[in-house]
């Protein structure tokens, strides 16, 4: 096939094999946050240029080299949303629904879109659940998202394989401390950093202790902490998240050197990794962005918030074996029909037993087909049962019933007794 009618590299087709798992985690998270009260917001794929660079920060990974921008037609710079908060508090802004202080919990689920080097983990186009909360300033809502992602992890069973680390940035000004502290300490090795953090060091230098590079690794070991410098404030905040996290019994570790890689955080930030998917460990990932939304135009207003990595988690999933069982099972029953006449009473008979139980999982055979071939289908798409209605039972007003999992024999089912037969072994069996 030529390139040019193929999917774009780093952007993957989900085929209906990996559906099923991909809704059976959506919709996990989906329940979950509505028990603990976010409400679902949904904003375009599609933003100005502009708000991107003004959220995420100039001197960050994304807006130097990873966004997909492009000139619309009438000469905007247009860009695909590479993450959910700008667009986030954009909408909350644009609305009115975080003035007056009013609380918003918030959480969205969709495509976000880097140029980055595709391989494992890493995509183009990938997804994400994230949750913004504004107006909420204390450490009992930082430690409301962590606690909600620990209790996802366990309805996952992914408690055993990820890790909780935290840090905090502070407030803006004992950030800026912090970093004329770092910038003083590292200017003084410069010629032993590596390239990279040597432009980060006027960049951006926070970026610096994110380095991957081995030498300069070596280098920080020695270097000012953050946590030296935290304002009384930000300290107690911090405190109060930890006190938190060891009431409920979650574990941490403190990790100095985690300062994400967009411009807005202060205070909180945190990461759940994983050593499971290797090199892109990180699956859920946020902080607290006190001055965002007043950077953004609006009143000052605390944020909090997170974002994990579907195809990640998905992957995770399945690496560790924790695909439910019932997820290979998509059909309860496969009705198979033959002849003319069968095939028209096997549709009328259907449609009858979706109206009384409308949960139930029933395919009927298309395009016909041999006996044997329609059971072959039937047993493939791995139903719990077959019904059979040919001119025999047709004129009897019965349908065969034939369990496919070993249990039990073939019988005969009067059409008016159907339903209640399958509301006992399907439905609640
Ligand atoms: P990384 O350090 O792996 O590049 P990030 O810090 O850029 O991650 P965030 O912007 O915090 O990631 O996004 C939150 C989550 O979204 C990540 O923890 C990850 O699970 C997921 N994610 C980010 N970029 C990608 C990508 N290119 N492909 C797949 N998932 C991604
Ligand atoms: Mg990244």
């Amino acid at each position: 096939m030529s390139k040019s009618l193929q999917a774009i590299r780093g952007m993957n087709d989900i085929l209906p094999e990996q559906t099923p798992l991909w809704r059976y985690f959506e919709g996990t998270v989906a329940r979950l946050l509505d028990n603990y009260g976010y409400r679902q917001i949904r904003m375009p794929i599609v933003e100005f240029t502009e708000l991107f660079k003004r959220s995420i920060g100039e001197v960050t990974d994304i807006v130097e080299k990873e966004m997909y921008t492009f000139d619309d037609r009438n000469g905007d710079s247009l860009t695909l949303r590479p993450e959910g908060t700008a667009a986030c508090v954009r909408a909350v802004l644009e609305h009115g629904i975080t003035g007056g202080g009013q609380v918003q919990k918030l959480w969205y689920i969709g495509p976000m879109f880097r140029h980055e080097r595709p391989q494992k983990g890493r995509y183009r186009q990938f997804h994400q659940i994230g949750l913004e909360v504004f107006n909420l300033d204390g450490p009992d809502i930082d430690a409301e998202l962590i606690v909600m992602t620990w209790r996802l992890w366990g309805e996952l069973g992914l408690r055993d394989a990820v890790k909780l680390e935290l840090n905090s940035l502070g407030t803006s000004e004992s950030r800026g401390r912090y970093r004329e502290a770092l910038v003083e300490f590292l200017s003084a090795h410069i010629d032993k950093l590596d390239e990279d953090s040597q432009r980060r060091l006027k960049t951006n230098p926070l970026r610096v202790l994110d380095t991957k590079n081995a030498e300069t690794q070596a280098i920080l070991v020695d270097a000012p902490k953050m946590a030296d410098y935290l304002d009384d404030e930000s300290r107690a905040h911090f405190e109060g998240l930890k006190a938190r996290l060891d009431a409920v019994g979650i574990p941490y570790v403190i990790n100095p050197k985690l300062v994400r890689g967009l411009d807005y955080y202060s205070k909180t930030v945190f990461e759940w990794v994983t050593d499971k998917l290797g090199a892109q460990g990180t699956v859920c990932a946020g902080g607290r962005y006190d001055g965002l939304v007043e950077q953004m135009g609006g009143k000052p207003t605390p944020g909090v918030g997170f974002a994990m990595g579907i195809e990640r988690l998905v992957l995770m999933l399945e690496a560790l074996d924790k695909v439910p069982e019932e997820l290979s099972r998509q059909v309860d029953v496969y009705l198979c029909a033959f002849g003319e006449a069968a095939e028209l009473a096997a549709l009328s008979l259907s449609e009858r037993i979706r109206d009384q139980l409308p949960n139930l999982r029933l395919q009927i055979n298309a395009g016909a087909g041999s006996f044997k071939s329609q059971f072959k289908k039937a047993d493939k798409s791995g139903a719990l049962y077959a019904l059979i209605l040919g001119d025999d039972e047709l004129a009897q007003q019965v349908v065969g019933f034939k369990p496919l999992r070993g249990q039990g024999e073939q019988q005969s089912i009067a059409w008016d007794a159907l339903a209640a037969h399958l509301a006992t072994c399907v439905v609640q069996g």
